[in-house]
This record gives C-alpha cells, sequence and structure tokens, in this order.
C-alpha cells in the first residue's frame, strides 16, 4: 500500500480525465436527444397546449436608430404590452410562462447608453412572467413576433423618431355577405347584408371626410364576394386596417347586445358559433381552413394591435351607441374567423346587435342607429389612429 501513494496522484487525474470525458459525453448525448428527431417534435406540439412556455433569455442591441430587446421563448406565447409613463416603463406579460433556469440567475439588469436602463423579469404567480423595461425619454415602441426560434422582439425608438413608420393611409371596411348570401335575417325579412351595407357606407364617408383616409369597401353592392377576395381585397391594396361590419342572430330571441372580435381560440361556445355562422360563405376549404387555424392557434400569440383596436372600436360603442340605445356590451372577444385570420394587417370584426331581437331589429331598420354604429365604429379607428399617433 505505501509503494502505491506516490503513484497515486497521476493514477487520480488519468481516472479525473476519464470521468469528465465521460461526463461530456454524457451530457452533449442528452443535449442531442433532445434537440433532434421529429418524433420528440410531434410529442412536443401534442404537449404544448398544457406545458408552460419558458421565457429561455433575454437580450438587447443598439442600432443605430433603435434599441431592440429580444426575449427568448421555448415557444410561441400570448403576451400584452402595456406602457406605464408614470413609471418610464413598458411592461410585457406573458400568459402561462415560467422564467427558464439560465435566465433565473440574472433575472435583473441594467442596460447602459441605450434607450432602455434597466430589465427586470419577475415570476407572478406559477403560471406568467412580468418583464419590466424602465426607459428614459421614448419615443414610441413596436412588438414584432418572430419564429424559429420562437421570440418576442421589441423595438424602441427615441423621442425624435416618435412618429411610427407607418401612417395609417388605407383602410378597408367590409360589409358581411351579399349576393346571395344574406347572411341573418329576422322574422320579418330584414337581411344583414342590407344593413351592414348601409352602415359600412356611411363608416367610408365619415372615415374619408374627418380623417381624410383612403377607404376600400370590399363590396359596394349587393352581391356576393367570397370570404377569400375579401381578404385579398385588403391584402393586395396593403391595407392598414381591416373592419369588418355583420350585424348578429341567435335562435334565442332575447339575446341582445353588440360585440367586437378579434382572430383568436374562441372565447366560448356562442362565439365559436358566431364565427362558424360567418365563415359558412367558405364551402371548399373549410376543413383546410379549420386545420390551418388550429396551426395558427398553436402559436397562440395575441395580435397586439388588432386587441387594441378592438378595444377602442368596444369603448367607442359604449360611449356612442349604447348610451343611447341601450344594450348590453358583450365586450371583447376572440373567435377563428377566416377573414380576420387571413388578413395581415390589424383586422376586427364587429357584430352591431341581433335582428333575431325585435327591440334591436327595430334599431336597426332606422337610418339614425345605423348612422349611429357608423359613428361609434368611426370614434373607435379614429381613438385608435390617435394613441399611434401619440406613441401610447
Ligand atoms: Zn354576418
Amino acid at each position: 500500500m505505501k509503494n502505491y501513494w506516490p503513484r497515486s496522484p497521476l493514477f487520480f487525474l488519468k481516472w479525473l480525465g476519464i470521468a469528465c470525458l465521460f461526463f461530456a459525453c454524457a451530457s452533449s448525448f442528452a443535449q442531442t436527444g433532445a434537440s433532434s428527431g421529429e418524433p420528440l417534435l410531434l410529442a412536443r406540439n401534442k404537449k404544448s397546449a398544457k406545458a408552460p412556455v419558458v421565457v429561455k433569455s433575454i437580450r438587447h442591441s443598439r442600432k443605430a436608430d433603435k434599441t431592440r430587446v429580444v426575449i427568448d421563448l421555448s415557444r410561441s406565447a400570448a403576451y400584452t404590452i402595456s406602457r406605464h409613463p408614470a413609471s418610464q416603463q413598458v411592461r410585457i406579460q406573458l400568459a402561462k410562462a415560467v422564467i427558464g433556469k439560465p435566465l433565473k440567475h440574472r433575472r435583473n439588469f441594467s442596460v447602459k447608453g441605450s434607450l432602455i436602463r434597466r430589465i427586470e423579469a419577475r415570476q407572478d404567480g406559477k403560471n406568467r412572467v412580468d418583464i419590466a423595461l424602465t426607459y428614459s425619454g421614448l419615443g414610441m415602441h413596436k412588438p414584432l413576433v418572430l419564429k424559429h426560434p420562437d421570440r418576442l422582439v421589441l423595438d424602441f425608438y427615441p423621442p425624435e423618431r416618435a412618429a411610427p413608420p407607418f401612417e395609417i393611409q388605407t383602410i378597408v371596411v367590409d360589409p358581411g355577405h351579399g349576393g346571395k348570401d344574406p347572411g341573418a335575417m329576422s322574422k320579418s325579412g330584414l337581411t344583414e347584408k342590407e344593413v351592414v351595407l348601409d352602415v359600412s357606407r356611411r363608416l367610408k364617408k365619415l372615415i374619408e371626410k374627418r380623417l381624410k383616409k383612403k377607404v376600400i369597401l370590399t363590396r359596394n353592392r349587393d352581391v356576393f364576394i367570397s370570404l377569400k377576395k375579401r381578404t385579398r381585397i385588403a391584402n393586395e391594396n396593403r391595407a392598414d386596417l381591416f373592419i369588418s361590419v355583420h350585424v348578429n342572430s341567435s335562435p334565442r330571441r332575447n339575446t341582445k347586445g353588440i360585440e367586437v372580435y378579434l382572430m383568436g381560440r374562441a372565447s366560448n361556445r356562442r362565439a365559436l358559433a358566431v364565427a362558424r355562422r360567418e365563415n359558412a360563405a367558405m364551402h371548399d376549404g373549410l376543413r383546410n381552413f379549420q386545420e390551418m387555424i388550429l396551426d395558427d392557434l398553436e402559436r397562440e400569440f395575441t395580435k397586439n394591435a388588432s386587441l387594441e383596436l378592438a378595444h377602442f372600436t368596444n369603448d367607442a360603442i359604449k360611449k356612442n351607441l349604447i348610451s343611447k340605445y341601450p344594450t348590453p356590451a358583450l365586450g371583447v372577444k376572440k373567435a377563428p374567423f377566416f377573414v380576420l385570420a387571413h388578413t395581415e394587417m390589424p383586422a376586427i370584426l364587429a357584430e352591431l346587435s341581433f335582428l333575431s331581437n325585435r327591440v334591436e331589429e327595430k334599431r336597426l331598420r332606422s337610418k339614425s342607429y345605423r348612422q349611429r354604429a357608423a359613428e361609434a365604429l368611426f370614434k373607435g379607428i379614429k381613438n385608435y389612429i390617435d394613441s399611434l399617433n401619440a406613441g401610447l
């Protein structure tokens, strides 16, 4: 035994080397195992609805005209962004998300020589991550959702460039249905297609006159236009906003109210029923569409701009329409509408009261109600555009 010891340091070093090699190999096997192979990806897709989104890292960089903050995610996530001028913060909330291990050690850090001074990430409860970006002298901010890998990118511009890089120039107003497709119909024969065309024409006039913006109607007469064509009109004209105008219907005659939709997973069963009815003009390819929507929904990104537009419109409806014509404000909802899924700009769909309800049908017949409804939609659009110009 005594003879053995003088050799032992070398002996141990050898073993240490072998052990290190082993661990290095083991960990690299683990890595390749986790990141390769299609079966694993499939499994991940199936599970992704339940597994929380992991916030892997937060990076920042400075470019000539902007500061960019990148939030790396394990997959797409629903998020909201709000700005708090009092505390000079932009806050991002990620739903169903957790802070990943590498980030746990570096949740809060200061940034030097940039518009963003400090970045703080916080686990709020079990499944929400709050990220606060403290700024000094900020102009506008612009979120951007990128894939491969999934990440949320935020660009921050200095105050002198406060004007948004895009200006709302063209608005597409989409009167639902038309021609062979009457849409909803009241007991006495008033059709959705004629009501929404009238409201849309009124809305077009208001926007052109008061905002001096270009307005394109997807139809300006009683003609059938496919849902696909409606979205093509908006996309090919590079519209900046898309407003689809509809009126609602329900088998329950006492159901009433006004609601504003944006693209997303159906908020509830009735929202899905409304989307099904409005999508009914799609005969061919409906299955494809639904498959595509599921794929889209997997990503579950909230289109922030559509959400904002929907809220501005909902508020304007409450203030300008419901104040005069009392009815429930059914609020902002999500549902997989074809026209909202395939338009490439902020897009909403308004359901302006129920043709199936006796009181609301009477309103929908009157010019004064239609004008008021158009005014309310106009105010929503105007307030949204004003908020962009204010860099809110
Ligand atoms: Zn409709």
